[in-house]
């Protein structure tokens, strides 16, 4: 007997048998990579809906040396939670919200919580968790724990590693480690749930996360800004923070990006400008907000930092804001012709040298080809994708891909700031991470999984 069939056995011994999936119809779905990027393979998919049934799998799993891949809402962008031959665990059947204690501020959920169910049980208790992303219909807690997700509420509240206070994992060997604490200070030693965020399925399962929890903010307002350079972004970007105090997201997008996504059905721009500039904001007292704001673009449109601005007048008109930046990647992604993407970030301050020089490469490189450039400007993190003039092109992505890494790197950035590494980015961090870094990854992934068992695809190439 195999050791997959011998596995398969203990498993139906075990488990509740809603836990196991062997129908590759039911399997299919979790196999398919968000972007059309390949079909991955798996002998068959568990399904757990406890964190002792995640312990017995993972148990049964290590004695019989049979790699996992484990996979929330499958739409991570970097290709780690698809399996290629190990064992899928999904945690779509663990999404119980646990506890929420409003003095605190916290609520506890399970790993499969999808984002926007959190979203709703901390409103429901007049609280909000803010993190906030276009995939949140989808992505789970583990999933966003794993990759250390950011968004467009990175300015104000952090990304994932800031919002999680505790966390129960199970380790390879099914032993689970249990912090699931809402303590603000707890000085005692290595702080063990740090070592999971971010770290793509590769240490261990993520079962159950302790989460911080914020005040819902009275005040609101959205504001679109036309702009003729990145630098007048930046320019904006501190005005907006300075002016206000209030400043909850600051996104940029290029006009070729914003020309393809308002070419989607329903999506709208209010300006054709080289640059939009998508600001919210958020405070306690509404009024003493709106008039801040309108001050601000006053004075930056008086003082040519931007061209033209505007406020949206409603929700829906905020909703249309957002869904144009949301559907930035929609846009381009439904264009036919080669393109590759990137998830750079560099300090805030060399955004505009790094565009500059990524657009010079890019025309260097592929003469001709068309770029757009959008994200979270306010952070530093910058969405960039080239794309060939034609469907037909020799279009040199590998190279273009490593020419604008090199430029992050040189300007002090990041190849990956918030979507991971996984598969798609192993060679490049081979390439860029300090050998000392990548070392000491290395020892804590062989002292958590001897055996290499957990995602083992992901981070090293
Ligand atoms: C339209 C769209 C917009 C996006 N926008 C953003 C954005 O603005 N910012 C951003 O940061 N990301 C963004 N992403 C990326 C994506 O949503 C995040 O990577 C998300 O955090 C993944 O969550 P998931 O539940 O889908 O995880 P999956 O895709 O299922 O898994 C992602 C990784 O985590 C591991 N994993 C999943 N669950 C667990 C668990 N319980 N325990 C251990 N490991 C686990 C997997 O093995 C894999 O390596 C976007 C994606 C899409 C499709």
């Amino acid at each position: 007997m195999s050791a997959i069939a011998h596995l398969l056995s203990r498993l139906r011994a075990d488990l509740d048998p809603a836990a196991i999936i062997t129908d590759p119809a039911l399997i299919a779905p979790h196999l398919e990579e968000w972007r059309g990027r390949g079909m991955g393979s798996t002998p068959f998919m568990l399904a757990p809906s406890t964190t002792a049934e995640v312990s017995r799998i993972m148990r049964l799993c290590s004695e019989s040396g049979v790699p996992i891949t484990p996979q929330g809402g499958n739409t991570g962008l970097v290709g780690g939670q698809i399996p290629q031959g190990e064992v899928l665990l999904s945690l779509r059947r663990m999404q119980a919200v646990r506890g929420i204690d409003i003095t605190a501020a916290a609520i506890t959920v399970d790993a499969g919580a999808i984002l926007t169910n959190v979203h709703s049980a901390a409103l429901a208790a007049g609280r909000r968790f803010p993190l906030s992303l276009a995939s949140e219909g989808s992505a789970t807690i583990g999933g966003l724990i794993s990759t250390n997700a950011g968004g467009v509420h990175v300015l104000r509240f952090g990304m994932m590693r800031d919002l999680v206070l505790g966390i129960e994992a199970v380790l390879p060997d099914g032993s689970v480690l249990n912090g699931l604490r809402a303590l603000r200070k707890d000085n005692t030693g290595y702080d063990l749930k740090q070592l999971f965020i971010g770290a793509e399925g590769s240490l261990g399962v993520v079962t159950a996360a302790t989460l911080r929890l914020f005040p819902i903010p009275v005040g609101h307002a959205v504001a679109m800004a036309a702009l003729e350079t990145p630098e007048q972004a930046l320019a904006l970007l501190q005005r907006a923070g300075d002016e206000t105090g209030a400043l909850a997201a600051f996104e940029i997008m290029n006009r070729h990006g914003v020309e393809l996504a308002a070419a989607l059905p329903g999506v709208r721009t209010p300006f054709t400008a080289p640059w939009l500039a998508l600001m919210e904001f958020e405070s306690a007292h509404e009024a003493a907000l709106l008039s801040d704001v309108e001050a601000l673009l006053a004075g930056a449109i008086d003082s040519g930092v931007c061209g033209d601005a505007t406020i949206a007048q409603s929700k829906q008109a905020a909703r249309e804001f957002w869904s144009l930046r949301e559907l930035m990647s929609a846009g381009h992604r439904a264009v036919r012709v080669p393109q590759v993407s990137h998830d750079t970030s560099t300090p805030v301050s060399a955004v505009p040298a790094f565009l500059r020089a990524a657009d010079a490469a890019v025309e260097r490189l592929a003469p001709g080809a068309r770029t757009v450039a959008f994200g979270h400007a306010g952070d530093g993190n910058i969405h960039y994708t080239a794309m060939a003039p034609t469907a037909d092109y020799p279009f040199p992505a590998e190279q273009i891909s490593r020419a604008v890494h090199d430029i992050a790197a040189s300007l002090g950035g990041s190849i990956s700031a918030e979507h991971g590494i996984g598969v798609f980015r192993r060679g490049e961090l081979a390439r860029f991470k300090d050998p000392v870094a990548l070392a000491t990854m290395k020892a804590v992934k062989t002292a958590l999984d001897p055996h290499g068992l957990m995602n083992p695809r992901v981070l090293f190439a």
